[in-house]
Parts: structure tokens; sequence; C-alpha cells
């Protein structure tokens, strides 16, 4: 396959980070697994669909959920700074194959253990990235930090629910792709 030209993410109407567009497949973790309970105390500490969210921070403290188009602009003016500094200091950028084709969605640095980055903001990152488990860098102890502009795949995820009932990865690339 020929790897087609550079792709430009837009950041209010500006090309504020470019990313090449990557021929090879990438395979992601499962979304039919859900790995946020691991470690719990069994089955009898699971919440239900019904209570919703009950706030264990464990999805916040695993895998921050994908922006969709647009967002990181609202996430930035929440913060008060600019995009392009939300993006350079606090994101990620990562991707996903659909279609054939490698789509680049922004997403939360995920911290490791010292609290630090475990990888560069800014920067597209790669499977071992996708694959760590690591808090988001807007989880307060308590809660999200961007409540109001958290990422679509964080307001739209339940752990407890069955995860086709979830924004799936796949769904969030199409937002991309489709420019919504
Ligand atoms: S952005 Fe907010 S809701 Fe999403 S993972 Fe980070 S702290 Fe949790």
């Amino acid at each position: 396959m020929t790897a087609k030209p550079v792709q430009q993410l837009r950041i209010h109407g500006r090309e504020e980070t470019q990313v090449r567009v990557i021929p090879e497949s990438v395979d992601g973790p499962s979304e039919d697994e859900n790995p946020y309970w691991l470690g719990e105390d069994g089955d009898a500490a699971l919440p239900t669909p019904e209570q919703g969210c009950i706030q264990r921070g464990l999805c916040c403290k695993s895998s921050p959920g994908w922006y969709a188009p647009g967002e990181v602009e609202k996430a930035a003016e929440l913060l008060g700074i600019a995009p392009d500094v939300l993006v350079r200091s606090k994101l990620v950028v990562d991707r996903i194959e659909v279609d054939g084709q490698i789509v680049h969605v922004f997403a939360p640095v995920k911290l490791d253990r010292f609290g630090k980055p475990a990888f560069a903001p800014g920067k597209v990152v790669d499977e071992l990235y996708r694959m760590l488990k690591g808090t988001c860098v807007f989880f307060d102890g308590k809660g999200c930090g961007i409540y109001a502009a958290r990422p679509l795949e964080c307001a739209r995820y339940l752990c407890s629910q069955p995860a086709e009932r979830n924004l799936s990865h796949h769904e969030l690339a199409q937002m991309w792709l489709q420019g919504q």
C-alpha cells in the first residue's frame, strides 16, 4: 500500500499538528474486553448499568478516552490556553485503522507511576502506549478536572454496560474521517 501525503489535524482552522499517514495496519487492544475492573474484588463489587457512573475513576486511571473533532478546542478554552499548547503539553495523538486508512485522534496523556507523562505529549504514540494502563493527566484524584470538556469517549463510556453500547474507537475515528 502506498503511503499517503502528510495528514493535517486542524485546530481553530490552522494546521497546528502534522502527523504522517502510516500505511501498515495497526492492531490495538480488543474493544470486547473491559480491562478496568481487573484487580477488583470480584463480580459482587461491580456496579450495574442502572447506577450510571459511580465515579470510582477506574477508567480514568487506566485508559483515557479519545476526543471527537472540535473538542480539543473546547478543552483548551476551559483551561484558558491555546489549543496547540494543550496538544503539546497534555495530549498525545493515537491512531487506528479504519477501512484501510490510518486515522489519527487526540487523547489525554497517560501518566506513569511517578506522575510523569508515560510518553512525550504532542507526539504520535505507538502500540506500547496503547497497551499501557496509566492515569489520565486530567484526573485530579477525585474526578475529571475538565469534566465540562472531557472527551466524547469519556462522556459516553460506562464501564458496567456491554462494550457495544459504549462509543468505540472505530466510531470515533469515523467522526474524524467525516470531519464531524
Ligand atoms: S478526560 Fe476526564 S473523564 Fe476522561 S479519562 Fe481523563 S479524567 Fe477521566
